[in-house]
């Protein structure tokens, strides 16, 4: 497994290695859970971060170093025989590139079977449940993301800089989405022009228990994913 992440802003109160955070704490809990069934690699921990640029702290590789990046670690598991892997991405910046590189390794590699998992998308029936702050609500450094902190590593959120929830600019209702409602078409916007203060959603809605509930799902979801992957 190879945890994908991203070096960005997350607004006052996150701090820019959220993604890799929530990233490695998942692939510790699965190799806690799976043990030596699974292996593990170094997180790619700066990703795709281009819209991100205007908050000082980001960085951001080029779509064809990520591709790059992401084939070179790959490959170094497939000399040694591995033949099953799966990307676990925490940053949506990296989706589109994440399934640029599926279609490319898969289609070159016929001996492989690869899989490519962004956390909220594979569970999002389930954070449906319980997703308080409504459309909009959820998107960057918001009611997910800070409360999957609060739970991981409550030290690193600045309780006291979460501010409300901001009008996102609107654009049109075609464009309009969150992590957990897709856009009919997809446009083109900076997170600058989102937000702002850099943040998506509605952070006043996290808490602990809410990031341990999340948590709890999205492990038990990616454990059964691999386990699936191991049956071939
Ligand atoms: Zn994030």
């Amino acid at each position: 497994m190879l945890p994908v992440a991203a070096v960005e802003q997350h607004g006052p109160h996150l701090p820019i290695a959220t993604d890799r955070m929530i990233a490695e704490y998942f692939a510790e809990q699965l190799n806690a859970r799976l043990g030596a069934s699974v292996l593990v690699l170094p997180t790619v921990a700066v990703g795709c971060s281009e819209h991100h640029m205007d908050f000082p702290g980001s960085l951001t590789l080029r779509h064809e170093t990520f591709l790059s990046v992401c084939e070179q670690y790959l490959l170094s598991a497939h000399r040694h025989g591995f033949r099953n892997l799966l990307i676990l991405n925490s940053h949506g910046g990296n989706r589109g590139v994440c399934q640029v590189f599926l279609e490319k390794f898969g289609a070159e590699h016929p001996d492989c079977q690869i899989a490519v998992v962004s956390w909220w998308r594979m569970v999002s029936n389930e954070l449906f449940e319980f997703n308080e702050s409504g459309p909009g609500g959820v998107g960057h450094a918001c009611e997910f993301e800070t409360s999957l902190m609060m739970h991981i590593s409550p030290n690193s959120v600045r309780m006291d800089a979460i501010e409300p929830r901001a009008n996102n600019t609107p654009t049109y209702d075609w464009a309009e989405e969150d992590l957990l409602r897709p856009s009919r078409v997809s446009l083109h916007r900076s997170m600058k022009q989102i937000s702002p203060n850099g943040v998506w959603g509605d952070p006043t809605k996290a808490n602990a228990d809410k990031g341990k509930k999340i948590a709890e799902i999205v492990c038990q979801a990616l454990s059964g994913v691999v386990k699936d992957l191991a049956k071939r």
